[in-house]
C-alpha cells in the first residue's frame, strides 16, 4: 500500500483498549504513513469519553508523541467531538485546548439519546423520523464551523436502523451543506464490522460526495490495535471506483492531498 493514513483511532483514554505505543505497532506494520489519535470528547458525561481530569495528561502525552516520535509512522492529533446544538460555544472552548491536527464531529446523540450503543429508543419515532432528526444534526455540525470532518456520515444505520423509504435526496442535501461549508468526510470502515455490515458512508453516497467535490479522508474508528487500518484495501477499492483519485491529511487544521 503507498502513503496511507488512518485518522480515527480510539486509546484507553476514551473507550479504546490499549495504549498509544501498541496502535504504533501495528500501524508501522501495516505500513501506515500516518495515524491520528482521536479519542472521544464530549460535553455529556458518558463512561466512553475522555475524563475532564484527563485532558492535561491526554494533551501532554500526545502532543509529546506527535513532535518526538521518529519512526516510519508519523502521529496526529486528532479529536472525535460530539455535536450538540446549541452547545457551539462551549464545543469550542474543549477543543481549543487541544492543539489538534484536525476535529472530527460526530453525532451519536438524537435528542439526548445515545442511539449508536443504547438500543431501548428504537420504535419510538418512524426511522424516516430518526433519519431526518439524525442528518439535519449533521448538517448543523457541518455548519458550525467547528470541525474539519464529519465523522461516520450515516451512523444512524449502524443497529439496521434502514429508512422506510428512499432517504436519498436528505443525503442530497446534507452532503451539499457540507460542500458549501468546506468540511471534509471520512470513509469509515468500522461500519464493515457493526449490525449494519457497510462502509460509513454507504457506495451511492459516496459516489454523491465524490461527484459534487467533496473531501475524503480515511478511517478505521479502531478501539484496539488489531483493528488498525482494517478493511482498507476494501476502502481505497471503493474509493476508486466511485471516481476519488486523493485523499485529504491534515497538520496543524490545514489540508494535504495524497494520491490513492
Ligand atoms: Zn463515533
Ligand atoms: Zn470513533
Amino acid at each position: 500500500m503507498s502513503y496511507m493514513v488512518d485518522y480515527h483511532i480510539h486509546t484507553n483514554f476514551s473507550d479504546g483498549k490499549d495504549s498509544y505505543m501498541h496502535y504504533l505497532e501495528v500501524a508501522r506494520k501495516k505500513d501506515l504513513a500516518e495515524i491520528g489519535f482521536s479519542d472521544h470528547i464530549t460535553l455529556e458525561p458518558v463512561d466512553w469519553c475522555v475524563k475532564e481530569i484527563d485532558y492535561p495528561v491526554l494533551r501532554e502525552n500526545l502532543k509529546n508523541l506527535c513532535d518526538n516520535f521518529s519512526e516510519d509512522v508519523q502521529v496526529r492529533f486528532g479529536l472525535e467531538v460530539d455535536f450538540f446544538s446549541g452547545r457551539e460555544e462551549e464545543i469550542k472552548q474543549v477543543i481549543s485546548y487541544f492543539p489538534a491536527d484536525y476535529v472530527i464531529g460526530s453525532v451519536h446523540f438524537i435528542d439526548g439519546w445515545n442511539f449508536d450503543s443504547d438500543t431501548s429508543l428504537y420504535g419510538k419515532w418512524t426511522n424516516n423520523e430518526l433519519y431526518h432528526k439524525y442528518f439535519k444534526l449533521i448538517q448543523e455540525a457541518a455548519k458550525s464551523g467547528l470541525f474539519d470532518i464529519i465523522g461516520h456520515f450515516d451512523l444512524i444505520k449502524k443497529m439496521q436502523c434502514w429508512p422506510e423509504t428512499d432517504q436519498t435526496p436528505l443525503y442530497e442535501e446534507t452532503l451539499k451543506i457540507i460542500k458549501e461549508a468546506n468540511v471534509v468526510i471520512e470513509l469509515n470502515t468500522s461500519g464493515l464490522d457493526h449490525p449494519c455490515n457497510d462502509f460509513f458512508p454507504q457506495r451511492e453516497i459516496l459516489q454523491m460526495a465524490c461527484k459534487i467535490g467533496i473531501p475524503i479522508t480515511l478511517s478505521s474508528d479502531a478501539h484496539q490495535p488489531i483493528q488498525v487500518a482494517r478493511h482498507f484495501e476494501k476502502a481505497i477499492s471503493l474509493l476508486k471506483e466511485v471516481g476519488y483519485t486523493k485523499i485529504t491529511r491534515f497538520r496543524n487544521r490545514q489540508r494535504g492531498e495524497i494520491e490513492i
